[in-house]
């Protein structure tokens, strides 16, 4: 007979990672809670890449891991478990079927975020999981060595010999992720690292950034450094704001940032002309030059920038505007060159947890076991998703953390009515993993040959 309240597996947090896990777990034949304190589950995942939730990215594991920022190596064992491919043979085997677009990038084919989210119900429905919303947990409770269950903040406990904190971190709050998850790791001995908003725009010290708002630059190189070491360095797409400057490469950019506390030493360089040398750009810049040779400076870069762009550059080289063109000394068009090439901007500092993609920090990998997400300290204690110290750039990768450590969590729930070896043992139910492990090759067939079409599958696994 199986002891219910032993056996019974809590998942505190119903987004990405707590549905998986969830759904895992059960797989796994564990009578599973998921506790919800919003009044639906996948809050935050509706507003995931502009409401069409860009799922993972299809690259491969090499790539997987280049676009993990902090802790890459602590994530091994959970891609490998639950990969990019079997999240989508996941998902469309419930029901969601997905597209593939620029960059690897992978949504759902009726760009709704919703799919996602209907696909975890359905399967959790089937696996008879018990979702509790309006549901928050105020308490883990343990008898100091393993988990014996939770206090909900209403005061009620559900005895439990699992749980699974997947809270997530600390931003986009109106969606519920608000750190109780970090508070309730520290309660119990776990070293929570420092939190900072990470994926998230940047303040710059130049107040002439307000004049260039809406400016979308595309096709430049930023690089970020601090002092001499190269922080970062991207090609693409930026743009400036009231504040500063925001878009994709700024983003990414501000990921490497990490925890400094004095943000103002960075440095953006943008290149604005990345596809030129600077004696290429010179020549360009002559070239204009000549064709415009009697107007006024002023009135003669408009092929060279946008312009809302021009009187800013005006400004910065130094170039009397109203001078005529044949008037711009050599050394003047080679200020001009060099800021074309090496237009800097002083970081200030980022935006707040409001406005941040992620939580860069949460708790400590290094007190969890990577084969099996279980804490180190606790028995029957699991973290999975953003409330760790993980996360990576955009593209998916953040999701994908997510699904893979909820994966890995949830099928390594074991019988806490059985014996069960040391804390820190590695191996993990396959169970699930092995209904819906497929090859490469299978993968390939089950896709549909529509283009950027992943294929269709039954409604189970
Ligand atoms: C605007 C935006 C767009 C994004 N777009 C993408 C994208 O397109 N692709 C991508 O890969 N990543 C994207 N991300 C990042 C991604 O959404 C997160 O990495 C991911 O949602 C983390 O999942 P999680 O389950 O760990 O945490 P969350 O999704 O934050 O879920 C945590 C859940 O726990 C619940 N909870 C918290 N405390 C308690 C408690 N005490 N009791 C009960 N429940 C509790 C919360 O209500 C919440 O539902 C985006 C993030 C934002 C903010």
């Amino acid at each position: 007979m199986m002891n219910i309240d032993k056996d019974q597996a809590v998942v505190i947090g119903g987004g990405a990672a707590g549905m998986m896990a969830a759904a895992a777990a059960a797989e796994n034949g564990r009578p599973v809670i998921l506790l919800e304190k919003n009044e639906k589950l996948g809050k935050k995942l509706y507003i995931t890449g502009k409401g069409r939730c860009n799922v993972t990215n299809a690259c491969e594991r090499d790539k997987f891991f280049e676009n993990i920022v902090s802790n890459p190596k602590f994530l091994y064992s959970a891609f490998h478990a639950f990969d990019n491919k079997r999240l989508e043979m996941f998902l469309e085997e419930n029901g969601c079927y997905l597209k593939e677009e620029r960059g690897e990038r992978v949504f759902p084919a009726s760009d709704h975020a919703s799919d996602v989210t209907a696909a975890f119900e359905r399967f959790l429905r089937k696996r008879g999981v018990q979702v509790r919303l309006h549901s928050a947990v105020r308490e883990i409770k343990t008898d100091g060595e393993k988990i014996t269950g939770v206090i909900l903040v209403d005061g009620s406990v559900i005895p439990a010999g699992t749980v699974i904190v997947a809270t997530g971190g600390l931003s986009y709050q109106s969606t519920g992720s608000t750190g109780d998850g970090h508070r309730m790791a520290r309660e119990l001995g776990h070293k929570v690292t420092d939190c900072v908003p990470a994926l998230v725009p940047l303040e710059t010290e130049e107040d002439w950034c307000k004049k260039l708002q809406g400016l979308s630059l595309k096709n430049v190189s930023l690089t970020m450094t601090c002092g001499k070491k190269k922080l970062y360095q991207g090609f693409g797409e930026m743009l400036f704001t009231h504040y500063g400057v925001s878009g994709p490469l700024v983003l990414s950019a501000s990921s490497y940032l990490g925890k400094r506390k004095v943000a103002d030493v960075a440095v953006l360089t943008i290149d604005l002309k990345p596809a030129l040398s600077e004696e290429q750009l010179d020549k360009r810049i002559l070239r204009d030059f000549e064709e415009n040779r009697n107007r006024q400076f002023k009135n003669a870069l408009g092929g060279l920038y946008p312009a809302k762009l021009i009187s800013v550059m005006i400004e910065r080289s130094g170039i009397d505007p109203e001078k005529k063109v044949h008037e711009v000394t050599k050394q003047e068009r080679r200020r001009l060159t060099e800021l074309t090439k090496a237009f800097t901007l002083q970081v200030r500092g980022k935006r707040g947890f409001e406005e941040a993609v992620i939580t860069q920090g949460g708790v400590s990998v290094k007190e969890v076991n990577p084969s099996t997400m279980e804490s180190k300290r606790i028995r029957g204690l699991y973290f999975a998703g953003e409330v760790l110290d993980l996360d990576g750039l955009t593209g998916g990768f953040n999701l994908q953390i997510a699904w893979s450590t909820g994966y890995l969590a949830g099928s390594s729930v074991k019988s806490a009515s059985k014996d069960v070896p040391p804390l820190d043992r590695t191996p993990r139910s396959t169970r699930f993993a092995s209904q819906i492990t497929f090859t490469q090759e299978n993968a390939k067939v089950r896709h549909s040959p529509q283009k950027n079409q992943k294929g269709r599958g039954s409604d189970g696994i």
